[in-house]
């Protein structure tokens, strides 16, 4: 009925074995709709425009206008630094057009994800009963989690607190967080933070005592804005002790659980009840994808299972991904991820990480041996915040635009306890630190406003 499948297909993949080979990623950057609306033309007609059209408008104008994520001077955000092996598989996946929600339909696809997400629960130091699946992204992750722990606390209790209910977190949990507790319609407690800036133990029956239907804590395993861990040890022990479920925000720096140099930092994790990493973020895998982790699959299922008459048949025996988030249909988005570690090896993805970490050191190093910049604190992960003395919000701005504009370098200003400061996140092992602190170095010379 549609006609020219082969012909699609083999354009199509033939575009996408392009992209995939050329090096480097070609200069692209975000493009105002007007411009685009002009530029693409028509492309929903009545009779199509046809495929050679359509993706030549993709290849001329659309893809050019999407910014390309793996530029190893892209330090923004929370950059995406796939392997080849991870996006070329990703195009096998969609090609396999897997429904992963039931392990009936999605057996061999699933298996594979679990296989990954059994690296990461050995990493975790969890028993091999826990298990999870992956969701789009540490949104989902972190609001499928707290579901479930709700869940479990409202199980127990039989109602609703005086009160309501509250999850704890320190200011430098994710945004993602607030945006849970309003999902869930929760109120989000502040608790305060050690000198140092981690979320500890200590304040936590006080908290629990004022109000008794306090039903998790989030900690960040690499807070988003400086990549600092939680108290972990502290955390997970007052936890165990008072039965209040522990979810650790691991989106960013979960990955790091795999760099011995800095493994130290993550104990306590093991006693964890559930956990995100996102694949797409410092595991080198392509968007999107996010590993969620429980240590007991049963209070996910609880939580998450979706019935019906036209589910009825369904095999529960099982674990199914579709019982232990908030997703029915999915794709099996842990494939890429799997394929990668399966093709390099969790020593290769030990030592990718361990890249970015001394990297970000290298970069600390220089700025502390500066005389024009200064560092905010030593990095515990992979994030670099520093100042430079004398510079307005103003400099700043202008500074970051100006490299962003000639394609140099993403480096964006944040705040650090009230001040504008610039930040450095450092996931890409083929960033090359020398670059960066060259880039630095000319800072001294920029005109001050
Ligand atoms: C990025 C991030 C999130 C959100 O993840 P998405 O995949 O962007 O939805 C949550 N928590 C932390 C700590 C993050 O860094």
């Amino acid at each position: 009925m549609w006609g020219d499948e082969i012909d699609i297909a083999a354009r199509v993949l033939s575009w996408a074995t392009d992209r995939l080979t050329r090096q480097p990623d070609p200069h692209s950057t975000a493009q105002r709709a007007d411009i685009l609306r002009l530029e693409a033309g028509t492309t929903i007609t009545g009779d199509g425009i046809g495929a050679e059209s359509a993706l030549d408008v993709f290849d001329r104008v659309l893809a050019p206008a999407t910014r390309a994520q793996a530029d190893p001077l892209n330090l923004a955000y929370i950059p995406n630094a796939p392997t080849q092996a991870a996006i070329a598989f990703d195009i096998a996946a969609s090609a396999a057009n897997v429904f992963a929600g039931y392990w009936e339909s999605g057996a061999g696809a699933i298996h594979a994800e679990n296989e990954a997400l059994g690296w990461i629960r050995e990493l975790l130091g969890w028993p091999t009963t826990a298990g999870g699946t992956f969701v789009a992204g540490g949104t989902s992750g972190n609001l499928s989690a707290l579901h479930a722990a709700r869940t479990h606390a409202w199980n127990r209790l039989g109602e609703r607190p005086q009160g309501g209910w509250a999850i704890a977190c320190a200011a430098s949990a994710h945004s993602s967080i607030r945006s849970a507790a309003r999902v869930l319609d929760v109120d989000v407690i502040e608790l305060p933070t050690s000198n140092d800036g981690r979320l500890t133990g200590q304040g936590l029956a006080d908290a629990l005592a004022a109000r008794p239907g306090l039903f998790a804590v989030v900690a960040s395993a690499g807070s988003t804005n400086a990549g600092i861990v939680d108290d972990l040890a502290s955390l997970s022990k007052a936890c165990v002790e008072l039965d209040i479920w522990l979810h650790v925000d691991g989106a960013y720096g979960g990955a790091a659980l795999a760099a011995p140099s800095v493994r130290h930092l993550f104990s306590g994790i093991e006693n964890a009840n559930s956990f995100i990493v996102d694949p797409h973020k410092w595991l080198f895998a392509p968007y999107d994808s996010c590993a969620l982790l429980y240590r007991d699959t049963q209070l996910a299922k609880n939580a998450h299972s979706q019935t019906a008459h036209y589910l009825d048949n369904v095999d529960r025996e099982q674990t199914n991904p579709s019982d232990l988030a908030i997703q029915l249909s999915r794709r099996a988005r842990g494939l890429p991820f799997w394929f990668s570690l399966a093709t390099h090896g969790t020593k290769k993805y030990s030592t990718a990480v361990e890249i970015s970490l001394t990297n970000a050191r290298q970069v600390a190093d220089y700025i502390n041996g500066s005389n024009h910049l200064s560092l905010v604190a030593e990095p515990m992960l992979s994030i670099v915040l520093f100042e430079v003395p004398g510079w307005s919000d103003d400099d700043y701005q202008a500074w970051s635009s100006t490299q962003s504009q000639n394609g140099r370098i993403l480096c964006i200003p944040t705040k650090w306890e009230g001040r504008t400061v610039l930040r450095l996140a450092f996931v890409n092992p083929r960033t090359d630190a020398t670059t960066v602190t060259q880039i630095l170095d000319e800072i001294a010379d920029w005109p001050v406003h």
